[in-house]
C-alpha cells in the first residue's frame, strides 16, 4: 500500500448558496484519485476580511492522500474551476476557494505553491475549523497552530449548526 500524507484543505464560498457549495465541494474532494476524505470540520460563517460581498461559509477538511502536493493542488484547482470560479480581481467574491493549508510536515516554496499556506495563521476562518479537527496540529516552521488563536480573536466568526441529514 502506498503511504499517505495528511493534507488539510481550507474551503470557502460566498456566492449563491455557500453552504451547499461547500457540501458539493466535499463530494468533489471524495472523487480525487488516490485520496480519501478523512474528516470535515463544522461549517463556520465569517465576515469577508479582504474580499467583497456576503459572508463566507468556511470549513477545513483532512484528506489522506497519496498524491504529491503539486498534483493535489491541481486537483483542488480543477474542482474550483468546475464550480465556475472566476477571478476578475484579487479577493473577488467567489463561488469556491480551496486552499492547501498543510501537506504533512512539508515546507514548499515554489511558484504557485506555498505550503504551509502563507496566510493560514492569521485567519480565524482557517484556524478555528483546523483546530477543531486537529487540536495538536503544528504548522511546520511556525509551531503549534493553536498559539495563533489569540491573535485572531477580534475576527467575526461563528460556527453554524450541523445541516439536517
Ligand atoms: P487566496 O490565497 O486568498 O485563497 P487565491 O485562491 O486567489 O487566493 O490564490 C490562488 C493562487 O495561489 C493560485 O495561483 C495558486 O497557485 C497559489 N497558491 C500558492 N500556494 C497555494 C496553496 N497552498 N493553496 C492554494 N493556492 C496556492
Ligand atoms: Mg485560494
Amino acid at each position: 500500500m502506498t503511504a499517505t500524507v495528511a493534507a488539510y484543505v481550507g474551503l470557502g464560498a460566498n456566492l449563491g448558496d455557500p453552504a451547499q457549495a461547500l457540501r458539493d465541494a466535499l463530494q468533489a474532494l471524495r472523487s480525487l484519485p488516490q485520496t480519501t476524505l478523512g474528516a470535515v470540520s463544522s461549517f463556520y460563517c465569517s465576515a469577508p476580511v479582504d474580499a467583497g460581498g456576503d459572508d463566507f461559509v468556511n470549513a477545513v477538511a483532512r484528506l489522506d492522500t497519496a498524491l504529491d502536493a503539486r498534483t493535489l493542488l491541481q486537483g483542488l484547482q480543477a474542482v474550483e474551476l468546475s464550480f465556475g470560479r472566476e477571478r476578475p480581481f484579487r479577493n473577488a467574491p467567489r463561488t469556491l476557494d480551496l486552499d492547501l493549508l498543510l501537506y504533512g510536515d512539508a515546507v514548499i516554496d515554489e511558484p504557485g505553491l506555498e505550503v504551509p499556506h502563507p496566510r493560514m495563521s492569521t485567519r480565524a476562518f482557517v484556524l478555528l475549523p483546523l483546530l477543531e479537527l486537529a487540536p495538536e496540529v503544528r504548522i511546520p516552521g511556525r509551531g503549534a497552530a493553536r498559539q495563533f488563536l489569540s491573535a485572531v480573536q477580534g475576527q467575526a466568526i461563528r460556527s453554524l449548526p450541523p445541516a439536517p441529514a
